[in-house]
This record gives structure tokens, sequence and C-alpha cells, in this order.
């Protein structure tokens, strides 16, 4: 059965949360604006003006929802977390004051699915109280999009496991309480068993944030952005430090990528209607050629072509939700990639248009537009390229799929029409045809 409608009251809580994030959570975006602003614990006027919204979210049932009720969360299944994403994305700080920024939502997954007792204790349940934050290190310098060129080391000796490498573009590692770090344990292993997935505390010696990198939307200044640049030098950790067996750092990885792909989904359908918005009221309100921009047929292309976009890719991520809540584990993968594809195209279409509809102002910092266009690349890049996705998206696509049977295509016409007048041979005989 389909249904388009939200249980009623559930909309209440999303309505909460519109205004909720519109007039709380958006006034935290002008005033604290740099990218690690929100990770970082040390900033003390930020953190007084957090703390009380994140008690009025958890008040109203809806902090870290992220979570499986089997993981201690509220259970609301991903079509509801997607609704809420939506508002949630709104905001820059808001997935911070709700207890769902990423790369923390995805590391509370890890530490819930594959973490010890005493793991969950230390780590976990802070992440969820939203008293530190974590990161997750696993790209490296030389290597990114695949992860079997990774080099990054960690052997055991003794009772500890010693990691030697670098990592690249850590998110947030400056202000973060631990790490996760992939490394490979068996370098003679087939490719996929190869790694495995280790928790680190930041504090541990040899621990060495060489730079913390900025991108072209944070600080421009070098070592004031947050995406780590870390060398591990013979870090040890202990045995229970790994999570999963050895070998199952793909396996755990994954762990924490499918439902974050469909939730930065959802958060870029809320930023984007945001853009949308700003472009409709931009029509309404500027005039060239004695007219509305809204009169001018080029406008209304942008507005009609970006409106069908924006529903068309709306549909796909709540189907992806969907097919998630009562599909078997799985199902939705090939719509998990389609999402991914589809963010960052979403994403760059429809701000390209708004930025650009705003004129000169739209290049400034006197709207968010500039911002978020500087952010265009990250989702094309962040949790894998593009085209490993859609490489990925085509071969399990092609799986449904067998060569034709013959030298002619099976919709080959002549074919099928010769194989229509066998059928109805006696007919068509008896009327002279
Ligand atoms: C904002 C942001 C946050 C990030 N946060 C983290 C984090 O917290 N932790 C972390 O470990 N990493 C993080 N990353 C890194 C991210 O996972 C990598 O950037 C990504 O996997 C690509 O790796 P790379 O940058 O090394 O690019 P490369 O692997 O060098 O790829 C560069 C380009 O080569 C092409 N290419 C690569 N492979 C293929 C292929 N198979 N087929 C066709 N073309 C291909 C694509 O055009 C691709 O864009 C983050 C990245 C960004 C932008």
């Amino acid at each position: 059965m389909w249904d388009f409608s939200t249980d009623p009251e559930f909309q209440k809580k999303l309505d909460w949360m519109a205004r909720f994030v519109r007039e709380e959570c958006e006034p935290l975006d002008l005033l604290f604006p740099h990218g690690g602003d929100p990770y970082d614990t040390e900033n003390k006027a930020a953190r007084a003006i957090l703390k009380p919204l994140q008690e009025q979210v958890k008040a109203q049932g809806l902090w870290a929802c992220h979570l499986g009720p089997e993981l201690g969360g509220a259970g609301f299944g991903q079509v509801k977390l997607a609704l809420m994403n939506e508002i949630i994305g709104r905001s820059y700080w808001a997935p911070t004051v709700f207890g769902t920024a990423a790369p923390d939502t995805g590391n509370a997954e890890i530490l819930a699915l594959f973490g010890t007792e005493e793991q969950k204790k230390r780590y976990l349940q802070p992440l969820l109280d939203g008293t530190i934050v974590s990161s997750f290190s696993m790209t490296e310098p030389h290597a990114g999009a695949d992860p079997k060129e990774f080099v990054c080391r960690a052997y055991r000796d003794g009772d500890a496991w010693v990691i030697d490498g670098e990592k690249w573009f850590s998110s947030n590692a400056r202000y973060a309480s631990f790490l996760i770090v992939m490394a490979v344990t068996d370098p003679d292993a087939k490719p996929h068993e190869r790694m495995s997935m280790l928790v680190v505390p930041t504090d541990t010696p040899g621990v060495e944030i060489l730079r913390n990198v900025g991108t072209i939307n944070e600080r421009d200044e070098l070592d004031e952005g947050i995406h780590g640049y870390i060398r591990y030098n013979q870090v040890r950790v202990p045995l229970d430090a790994m999570l999963g067996e050895p070998g199952e750092g793909f396996k755990v990885a994954q762990a924490r990528l499918g439902g974050g792909r469909v939730h930065h989904a959802m958060r870029t359908v809320g930023k984007t209607q945001r853009a949308f918005d700003m472009m409709c009221e931009r029509a309404l309100s500027r005039r060239s050629q004695g007219k509305t921009l809204a009169e001018h047929q080029f406008v209304q292309g942008f507005i009609a072509e970006s409106a069908i976009q924006l529903q068309q890719f709306r549909l796909l991520v709540l189907h992806t939700a969907w097919v998630i809540d009562n599909e078997p584990h799985g199902a939705a993968r090939p719509y998990i990639a389609m999402c991914k594809v589809a963010t960052a195209q979403l994403q760059h279409d429809i701000i390209q248009k708004a930025l650009h509809l705003h004129g000169s102002l739209g290049v400034t910092h006197e709207t968010p537009l500039g911002e978020w266009w500087a952010a265009v690349p990250h989702l094309a890049l962040a949790d894998g390229p593009t085209e490993v996705h859609k490489a990925s998206l085509s071969k399990q696509i092609l799986k449904g799929y067998r060569p034709a049977p013959g030298l002619f295509p099976t919709e080959h016409v002549p074919t099928r029409r010769a194989q229509a007048r066998e059928r109805h041979a006696a007919v068509l005989k008896e009327y002279g045809l």
C-alpha cells in the first residue's frame, strides 16, 4: 500500500521542529558561522546557548533519534527520520542541537553495533549525551575513493594493536575525544578482508595532528580548518580497541554509511528548499525590462525546473527511507546510491540558479547562498565520489539483466512481429492478413 500522508501526532512534532529550527537554530548559524563552531566544546558562549536548546529537544523526545530501538534510540524508522532531517537540514547548527551531527551519528551506530559494553559506556554514552564529539579516520593522503589502496598499518604487539601511518580529512579531529581508525591488519588477506576498525582516544601518545585542513567554504588560513591530517606514530591501543573482528573493517564502515546517506540527502532537501524559497522571493521582488523577474520566461523556467527537481528528489529519498523500513536488509542499496549521487546534483543545480538570480548580491557574504555554493562540491566527494557510486549502482542494476539471446535485441520489432503473427496465425489467415 502506498501512502504519502504523515501521522498527525508526528506532524505536530515536525511543526514544533520547523518553528524551533527557524527561531532557535538558524540564529546560531549567524552568530557562530565557522565550520568547526558546532563541534568546538571549548567555545563557552556557543555552549551556553546550545545547552538549553538541547534540553528542549530532549524534552520533546527528539534527541539523537538516529539509533534504532534495539540500540537505545526512539525507533522512529527512516521515513520519520527523513522528515525530521529535512527540517534539520535548514540550519548548520541544527544537527548538533538535535544530537544528530555527522560523523558522530555514524560513529555512534558503529559503537552501538560492534562496541563492547565498556566501549559503549566510555564512548557511546557521552556521544549520545552530546558532551563529546568524535572523528572518523579512514581517508589517506594518497588514496580516498578506493579503500583497497589504504596502507596505514595496525599490527599486533603483545597485548596491543600498534597503528602506524597517515590519515587525511578526518573531520572534527581537532575537537574529538576519540577517533575511529581504519587500518590494514592483514596485508596478505583478500582486499576486502585486509582492514580492521579501531577506536583510539585522541590523547593516546603518538596521535599527531599535522594540520587542520580547511575547505573552500571554511576559514582560509593554514591549519584553521576542521579536517585533520593525522600521523599515527606507533600508536598503541589495547586489543579490545578493535570494533568487530580483525578483517571486518569494510563491514563496519558500511554499517555506518547507509542511513547517513539518506539523512544527508534529506538535509539537502531542507537546505535546497531554503535556496528555492529565496529564488522565488527574489523573482517577485526584482524588476527588469519593466516587469518583475518572475514575469520573464527564463526565470519561470528556473523556478519550474527547480520545483520539479526538488520534488522528484524528495520522493526518491522518502521512497528509499520507506524501502529501508519495509523491505529486507539490502533492498535499499541501489536507492541509497541513487540518493547519494542525486544529492550533490540537486544542491549544485538549485543553489546555482538561486545564487545567479540574486545577481551581484548572490556572490557576496550577505546572503547564505555564497557559503552554500562553496559547499556544493563536498557532497559529491564526502563518503565517496559520485563516479564510484554511479559505477556501483550500474553494477547492481545490471545484475538483473542478461545479454540478448540471439543476434538482435529481445525488443527487435521484426522478430517480435513474427512471433505475434505466429500467435494469432489462424485469425490473421481468416481475415486474409
Ligand atoms: C567535506 C568532506 C568531509 C570529509 N570527511 C571525512 C572524514 O570525516 N573521514 C574520512 O576518512 N574522510 C573524509 N572525507 C574524505 C572523503 O571520503 C574523500 O574525499 C573521498 O572518499 C574521495 O577520496 P579523495 O579525496 O582521496 O579523492 P580521490 O580518491 O583522489 O578521487 C578523486 C577523483 O577521482 C575520480 N575517481 C576516483 N575513483 C574513481 C573511480 N573508481 N571511477 C571513476 N572516477 C574515479 C573522481 O572524479 C574523484 O572525485 C571528507 C571529504 C569531504 C569533502
